[in-house]
C-alpha cells in the first residue's frame, strides 16, 4: 500500500492553547467592537489572522540565535546573512530591514517620485501605501482570470503581458521600475509562472526598465513552479529560486513569511547604484548598514530559515496542509478562491452569505460568525479592507469579498484544520438564517480594517 503523506518535521516544543465557550466569545467579540484585530490573542483558539511572523522556528534557527554577533558595525551575523542571501538569490548587495514594509520604505525613498507609475500584479497594501504616499500610482496589471474565484488555472497570480506592455507603451517615461509580487498575495496566494516572469523581463528589457520582486513568498512560488510548470519537475527549489531571481534586478523581502522568522526583512540587488541610493535612507530610518532594523541573532535565524524553507520537503509539508484544508471545504461545498493558494484559503463570503447585502460587509459578518462558532480567527479581505474611494468617499464594492484563513508555518496540525473546516461548515449550514451583517460606528480614514468599530445589525447568539 502507498504510504500516506506526513510532515517533514517532528515537534520538540509545544505552546498550550485554550478553547472557550460561546458565551465568553460573545462577550469578547462585543468588547472588540466586532473587529477580530481587537481581540486578545488568548481569546482565540486557532489563529488564522495571518501567516506573517507567526511561524514556528526550527531547532536550528533557535541554535543559530545563540551565535548572534551583536556588534554595532560589521557583525559576523550580517555577513552570514548576506552570504546566504547571495547564495540563494544571486544578489550581492544586501540591506537588512526590520520587516518588509521597511525594505519598501528604504528602497522606494530612493526610487519613487511624485507622478511616477509603478505597474505590477496586485500590489500588496503596504507596497501600494508606500507608492501612493509618494503621490505615485500603483497600476494593477494582474490577469483578469484572477477575479473569477471558481476558475482553476495553475498560475492565477500572473502579470498580464498585454496590460504591462500597454502601460509601458503609453507611459514609459513615468515608470521607474516594474514590481512583481511572488506569490500574488492579494489575488489569493496565487503563483506566478517562470514563463510569465520571463515575459515581464522581456517587456522590461524592451523599454529598458528594471524589475523588482516583492518576494515575501518566493519559496512557495518556486514550489508551485516545480509542481505545476513543465520543465521544472526535476529541478531543485534552490535551482528554481536562482532562475527566478536571475530575471529581476532586485528584491524586497518580508522575512516574516518564507524565511520563517517572527520579525525581519531585507533588500537585495545587483545594482550598485540602487544599493548606494538606498543606503542613505537605511541609516536614518532603520539603522547602520550591517544591521538595518535587526538584532545580530535575528539575522542568524533569518539566514537559517531561508536555507531551510528553500528545500522541497519543508515547502511540501506546508502547501499540502493548505491543500488539506481546501479538500475538507470541497467535501462540504464551501466556495473559496480556487485553486488553494500557498499560504491561505480565501473563502468567498459573497457566495455564502447571499442574504447579507454588500453594504453590510458579508465577509466581515462571516469572520464574526466563524469566531463565535469555535474561537477561530480569520481576517476579512474584502469591502472593509478596500477602504473608501479617496475622492468620492464612497465604499468600494467592486472587488472580491473574502474571508482569509491564513495558515501559520509549522504551527498547527491537520486536526486543527479539521476543526476549522467543521466550524465553517456549521456556519455554512445555517447561512440562510443569517440575514444581516454589520454597520460601521467608527472608522479611520486609511487602512480602517485594523481599528474599525462595528455593530451587528441582527442579534448574535
Ligand atoms: C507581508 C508583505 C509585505 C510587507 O511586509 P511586512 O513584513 O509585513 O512589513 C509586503 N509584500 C507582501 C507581498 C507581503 O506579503
Amino acid at each position: 500500500m502507498e504510504l500516506p503523506f506526513a510532515e517533514s518535521w517532528k515537534i520538540k516544543m509545544v505552546e498550550p492553547i485554550r478553547k472557550s465557550t460561546r458565551e465568553e466569545r460573545l462577550q469578547w467579540i462585543k468588547e472588540a467592537h466586532y473587529n477580530v484585530f481587537q481581540l486578545k490573542a488568548e481569546q482565540v483558539y486557532i489563529d488564522c489572522i495571518t501567516d506573517s511572523g507567526t511561524g514556528a522556528m526550527s531547532d536550528r534557527q533557535w541554535a543559530a540565535m545563540m551565535m548572534g554577533d551583536e556588534s554595532y558595525a560589521g557583525a559576523s551575523s550580517f555577513f552570514r546573512l548576506k552570504d546566504t542571501i547571495t547564495r540563494i538569490t544571486g544578489f550581492k548587495y544586501v540591506i537588512p530591514t526590520h520587516q518588509g514594509r521597511a525594505a519598501e520604505n528604504v528602497l522606494f525613498s530612493y526610487l519613487v517620485k511624485a507622478g511616477d507609475i509603478i505597474p505590477g500584479n496586485s500590489h500588496f497594501d503596504t507596497t501600494k501605501g508606500h507608492i501612493e504616499s509618494r503621490k505615485a500610482i500603483a497600476l494593477d496589471c494582474t490577469i483578469d482570470e484572477a477575479k473569477d474565484t471558481q476558475l482553476e488555472i495553475p498560475f492565477k497570480g500572473n502579470v498580464s503581458p498585454e496590460k504591462l506592455e500597454k502601460a509601458l507603451a503609453e507611459n514609459a517615461a513615468k515608470i521607474p521600475f516594474i514590481i512583481v509580487t511572488i506569490t500574488n498575495n492579494t489575488a489569493g496566494g496565487q503563483p506566478v509562472s517562470m514563463e510569465n516572469l520571463r515575459q515581464v523581463r522581456a517587456i522590461a528589457d524592451k523599454y529598458k526598465k528594471p524589475v523588482i520582486f516583492d518576494s515575501a513568498r518566493f519559496a512557495e512560488n518556486a514550489y508551485f513552479i516545480k509542481t505545476r510548470e513543465k520543465g521544472y519537475e526535476n529541478k531543485t527549489i534552490k535551482e528554481i529560486v536562482k532562475e527566478m531571481f536571475s530575471l529581476a534586478d532586485g528584491m524586497t523581502m518580508s522575512a516574516k513569511k518564507d524565511a520563517i522568522v517572527n520579525m525581519g526583512g531585507f533588500i537585495a540587488t545587483n545594482k550598485q547604484e540602487w544599493y548606494d541610493g538606498a543606503k542613505t535612507f537605511c541609516i536614518p530610518f532603520e539603522g547602520y548598514l550591517t544591521y538595518g532594523g535587526m538584532n545580530g541573532r535575528d539575522m542568524d535565524a533569518l539566514a537559517v530559515g531561508l536555507d531551510e524553507n528553500t528545500e522541497f520537503d519543508n515547502l511540501e509539508t506546508r502547501i499540502k496542509q493548505v491543500e488539506y484544508l481546501a479538500k475538507r471545504l470541497d467535501e462540504y461545498g464551501i466556495p473559496y478562491q480556487r485553486p488553494a493558494g500557498g499560504h491561505a484559503i480565501f473563502v468567498d463570503a459573497d457566495k455564502i452569505l447571499t442574504n447579507v447585502p454588500k453594504e453590510e460587509f458579508p465577509a466581515q459578518a462571516l469572520t464574526v460568525h466563524l469566531y463565535l462558532e469555535a474561537g477561530i480567527r480569520g481576517c476579512e479581505i474584502g469591502y472593509l479592507l478596500a477602504d473608501r474611494d479617496p475622492v468620492t468617499r464612497e465604499n468600494r464594492f467592486n472587488g472580491l469579498d473574502l474571508l482569509r484563513l491564513a495558515i501559520p508555518r509549522r504551527v498547527y496540525t491537520n486536526n486543527h484544520m479539521d476543526v476549522i473546516a467543521a466550524a465553517l461548515k456549521n456556519v455554512y449550514d445555517r447561512r440562510e438564517s443569517i440575514r444581516r451583517g454589520v454597520k460601521i460606528v467608527w472608522e479611520a480614514e486609511l487602512m480602517r480594517h485594523f481599528t474599525v468599530q462595528l455593530e451587528p445589525l441582527e442579534p448574535l447568539k
